[in-house]
């Protein structure tokens, strides 16, 4: 019934992305419709990705912690079990809760919501299967597509969401697996095998790269390959799976040399692929309105998050840039700000990165590797978490801060912080890199004792002058 009435602003997508840009939509004074075809809110973040999985990391972390790390401090108790359906539990819970929140946030808002799967029928009407089984045409005078991405399969192996999984299955299990193969070094690969990893599965990383986690600072990334290898995770690197075997109870892969070479098979309970996304543009109907995809199945947009059809723009995972929920937030802020006749702006190169493992490894700017390759003089400064006094008070100091500035005017580059809570520290870092603040100007910024943050104003003082403490 909503849909009959012309919007000024349509989502189809209710992800990070598209419910964010519907609810600013609103905000400013836009009549908005967001159409989700899932029939709950929040996207892959909330339902399938980083809300169920940071549930699970937190809980997963608790377990282990009880077990390796309790008595230490003096916490002693006879028995430490895992209440698997009582931990799942408790991440369907959060999920619920969070996607019921947005629901209320819309209506309070008043952004009309349709449950259905859309499709354009041109570049202002839609056409909407509701979830119901009826159809409903919905009409905005701008549609964003917040559409989002999907799994991106392997060839030749079949996703069956039970042994052979994505990260979906891999946040359902109802059994911790004996053996769990992960097939992709990347965040989310290295996330769900410390989860598994936590509470007693035996985790093979198989990575095609000859690194893990590409994206990250070479140096951090060492030291972080170090830690999980302490934690038994164990890494093939430069390995490429050539075949899955599904017959016997037991998956059998057959992995070789990514260059070629001696095969062999690695056997496991739950294989998990997690090789990446996939830009998610399937039955939208793109190609009634005329809207190219590029090569990998993106919508190429302008500053403006317009495509080639004008009223149309595109957000989020769709786009280029960092396949991030945050990243897909500011899209969508800054799309709905344009539309409405105002300035939006986001920084793809000050976009923080997080991998939630233990210890957190969180960045903001630029490694080591691409400053250098820029041509730019720079200098490094770096505190270890071992000299910061926090870290040390609660027996928790794996890892570092390391910040880049340049040379000439000390302006900060990039900032790799490994630490537990990596993740919340990163922040005073990219509002820095926001501001073009200097390291001299994190370093005379007071920071409260005892704190890890103490070790990023250290490494700061490291980077122009000295640390005080190391
Ligand atoms: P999505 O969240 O994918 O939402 C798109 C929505 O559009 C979906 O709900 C889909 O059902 C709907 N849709 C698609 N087509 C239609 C249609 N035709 N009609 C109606 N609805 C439609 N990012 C982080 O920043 N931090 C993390 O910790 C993190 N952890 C992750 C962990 C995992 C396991 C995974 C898989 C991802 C993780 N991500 C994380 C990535 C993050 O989930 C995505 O970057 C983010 O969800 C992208 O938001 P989006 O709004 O662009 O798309």
């Amino acid at each position: 019934a909503s849909g009959s009435d012309e919007n000024d602003v349509v989502v189809i997508g209710g992800g990070p992305g598209g419910y964010v840009a519907a609810i600013k939509a609103a905000q400013l004074g836009l009549k908005t419709t967001c159409i989700e075809k899932r029939g709950a809110l929040g996207g892959t973040c909330l339902n399938v990705g980083c809300i169920p999985s940071k549930a699970l990391l937190h809980s997963s972390h608790m377990y282990h912690e009880a077990k390796t790390s309790f008595a230490k401090h003096g916490v002693k108790f006879d028995n430490v079990e895992i209440d698997l359906p009582a931990m799942m539990g408790q991440k369907d819970k959060a999920i619920s809760n969070l996607t019921k929140g947005i629901e209320g946030l819309f209506k309070k808002n008043k952004v009309t919501y349709v449950k259905g799967s859309g499709k354009f029928l041109s570049p202002s009407e839609i056409s909407v299967d509701t979830i119901d089984g009826g159809n409903t045409v919905v009409k905005g005078k701008n549609i964003i597509i917040a559409t989002g991405s999907d799994v991106k399969g392997l060839p030749g192996i079949t996703i069956d969401e039970k042994r052979i999984v994505s990260s979906t299955g891999a946040l359902a299990l109802t059994e911790i697996p004996k053996k769990l193969i992960v097939i992709g070094a990347g965040y989310i690969g290295l996330e769900m095998g410390s989860v598994w990893g936590r509470l007693g599965s035996e985790v093979t990383v198989v990575e095609f790269a000859p690194d893990i986690v590409p994206s990250m600072d070479g140096e951090i990334r060492k030291q972080f390959q170090r830690i999980l290898e302490k934690q038994k995770m164990k890494f093939m690197l430069k390995t490429k799976v050539v075949a899955v075997d599904t017959s016997t109870d037991i998956v059998k892969l057959t992995v070789e040399p990514s260059s070629g070479g001696e095969q062999t098979v690695l056997e496991a309970d739950v294989v998990l692929v997690s090789a990446g996304r996939i830009p998610f543009t399937s039955g939208l109907g793109l190609e009634t309105i005329g809207i190219e995809t590029d090569k990998i199945g993106r919508i190429p947009v302008d500053k403006r998050f317009t495509t080639n059809v004008k009223g149309v723009f595109a957000i989020g995972d769709v786009i280029p840039g960092p396949m991030l929920a945050h990243k897909a937030e500011e899209d969508g802020v800054a799309c709905v700000e344009f539309i409405a006749g105002k300035e939006g702006h986001v920084d793809y190169d000050k976009v923080p990165g997080v991998c939630y493992t233990h210890p957190e490894v969180a960045s903001v700017g630029k490694t080591e590797e691409q400053v250098k390759e820029s041509g730019v003089a720079y200098r490094v400064g770096k505190f270890p978490m071992l000299a910061n006094s926090r870290a040390k008070s609660i027996d928790d100091a794996d890892g570092l801060v390391k910040i880049i500035a340049e040379k000439e005017t000390d302006k900060v580059l990039g900032v790799h912080i490994m630490c537990s809570n990596a993740g919340e520290l990163i922040h005073e870092a990219a509002l820095a890199l926001s501001y073009d603040a200097s390291s001299e100007d994190i370093a005379r910024t007071c920071h409260a004792h005892p704190t890890l943050s103490e070790a990023v104003k250290e490494a700061a003082m490291a980077t122009y002058d000295k640390a005080i403490h190391i």
